[in-house]
């Protein structure tokens, strides 16, 4: 199979956006994926934000649309013939950059809407008529209901971040929102896993899908470095100090496990000298906008994030990750080290462990098949150390002994209702009484294809794509760990398979 757009018989307008856009050769899913697409067929494809998808599926879509192409200013001549739907503002945003930009020399018109943003300005875009819309599912469903947005005409549908779709809660919407569109169309269903929920989706809504599947990146680079600190709740922030100093690091991203903590810890941070933003669900979109684009203009150091708020943002090749908080997820760690180190670039994980992370240690001693080896801070001269080793005592006692599970003890429940669940949900879901009713507990999502995707650095950077580093085994295909199905689920799939014209009415 041939690795180079030129061979694909692109369109000259898209295969000029793609020239300026500097790709060379496509990516694996690229490769495997756009010959199918360009034959209409519905695809199944597990692929993670990072791998190359958006074009995969964009560019395939466009030119099957150029045929729609016209530059009349009538919003009749312009319906929407693509929907591309994702589960969070940010994912919704960064996609429908991407698509504006493959589409730019054409004349077939996108825009996005997604929650949290007020409805005129995406309404007015919609009524003057677009071919592709980019949508989360909330929102899409309230301008459906304004009648803002008219789905009648869609030809093809595109489910990206299908799993995490379902983990947020969406499968309901996503019913609803496909009953609305015409049986005879394209879907194509990308997901970073085939878990049974989503083949169960899958096979309601596709038909006789082409299966893709690309290797998953490697779960933890070789070029992370991994330190594993032992501190106090009480000695953490002076851990970084340090570390930031002995290593004359200028930029982190420091994840913490709650927004209660997120908040204060950066407030804290910022007290202390360091130009601090925090991220988390309670964020407006528009304060984690201004936040992200702050840190990628180098203007803040650090951003102190929830493993929720940080999913899907595009910040790439971060010089350092701290975990403040050891992740109750394993997975999570593999996530939140994977912001560092990338495409070769060396980069420094480090985690901070209190005497109560024994359980949680372990766990991902456990995933990464690595010895977790504690050591304690080198703090300068000035600095007491006294405490630090009483909370690598405590660790080594609870891990050592095989005491490991209770080392948590009695506080981690009130540490797992702090948690930052919210994430990408959009304020209509929250008020949503129908939450209540939903299937799927939405929190704790593993793979997450936000820490997936390819560095891009602010300057100039002459690293390999992410995707090279890709190792060769296969997609993980087994059920998400996170995923708890519910009859209700069970439930909601069976009204699922009944035929869409019934479920329309
Ligand atoms: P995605 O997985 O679609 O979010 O893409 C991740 C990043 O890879 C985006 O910044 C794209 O612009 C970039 N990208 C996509 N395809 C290619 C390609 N063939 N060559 C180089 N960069 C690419």
């Amino acid at each position: 199979m041939t690795s180079s757009f030129s061979n694909l018989s692109l369109a000259e307008p898209l295969a000029r956006a793609v020239a300026e856009m500097g790709y060379e050769s496509m990516t694996p899913i690229q490769q495997q994926a756009i010959p199918v697409v360009l034959t209409g067929q519905d695809v199944m494809g597990a692929a993670q934000t990072g791998t190359g998808k958006t074009a995969a599926f964009s560019l395939p879509l466009l030119q099957r649309l150029l045929k729609h192409e016209n530059s009349s200013t009538s919003p009749a001549r312009h319906p929407v013939r693509a929907l591309v739907l994702l589960p969070t503002r940010e994912l919704a945003d960064q996609v429908a950059q991407q698509i504006a930009l493959y589409a730019k020399h054409t004349k077939l018109r996108s825009t996005v809407v997604f929650g949290g943003m007020d409805m005129k300005p995406q309404t007015i875009e919609l009524k003057k008529g677009v071919e592709v819309l980019v949508a989360t599912p909330g929102r899409l469903l309230d301008h459906i209901e304004a009648k803002n947005a008219v789905l009648n005409q869609v030809e093809y549908v595109v489910l990206d971040e299908a799993d995490r779709m379902l983990d947020i809660g969406f499968l309901p919407d996503l019913q609803r929102i496909l009953s609305y569109l015409p049986k005879q169309r394209t879907t194509l269903l990308f997901s970073a896993t085939f878990s049974p929920e989503i083949k169960r989706l899958a096979s309601s809504y596709l038909q006789n899908p082409i299966t893709i599947e690309v290797a998953r990146p490697n779960e933890t680079a070789s070029t992370v470095e991994q330190r594993f600190y032992s501190a106090n709740d009480d000695d953490k922030r002076r851990a970084i100090h340090q570390v930031l100093k002995t290593r004359g690091i200028k930029q982190a991203f420091i994840f913490v496990n709650s927004k209660l903590g997120c908040a204060r810890l950066a407030r804290s941070l910022e007290r202390e000298g360091l130009k601090t933003a925090a991220l988390h669900g309670d964020k407006s979109q528009d304060e984690r906008l201004k936040a992200l684009e702050a840190f990628k203009k180098g203007e803040v150091d650090l951003l102190v994030c929830t493993d929720v708020a940080a999913r899907g943002l595009d910040i790439k090749d971060v010089p350092a990750v701290f975990n403040f908080d050891v992740p109750f997820n394993a997975e999570d760690y593999v996530h939140r080290i994977g912001r560092t180190g990338r495409a070769g670039a060396s980069g420094l994980a480090v985690t901070l462990v209190s005497g109560s992370d024994a359980r949680l240690v372990a766990d991902i001693e456990k995933l990464i098949k690595k010895k977790i080896e504690l050591e304690a801070v080198e703090y300068d001269e000035d600095q007491p150390r006294g405490r630090i080793n009483d909370g690598r005592r405590a660790w080594r006692e609870a891990g050592e002994t095989g005491d490991g599970r209770d080392a948590l003890g009695a506080s981690a429940p009130r540490r797992e209702r702090d948690r930052d669940y919210r994430g990408g949900r959009e304020s209509r879901e929250s008020r949503d009484p129908r939450d209540q009713h939903r299937g799927f507990r939405p929190a704790a999502i593993s793979r997450d294809p936000f820490f997936e995707k390819p560095y891009e650095a602010s300057a100039a950077s002459d690293a390999a794509p992410a995707w090279e580093a890709a190792t060769k085994s296969a997609p993980r295909s087994s059920i998400s760990a996170n995923i708890k199905p519910k009859r209700k689920v069970a439930a909601l799939f069976k009204a699922a398979a009944q035929p869409e014209s019934t479920a329309q009415s």
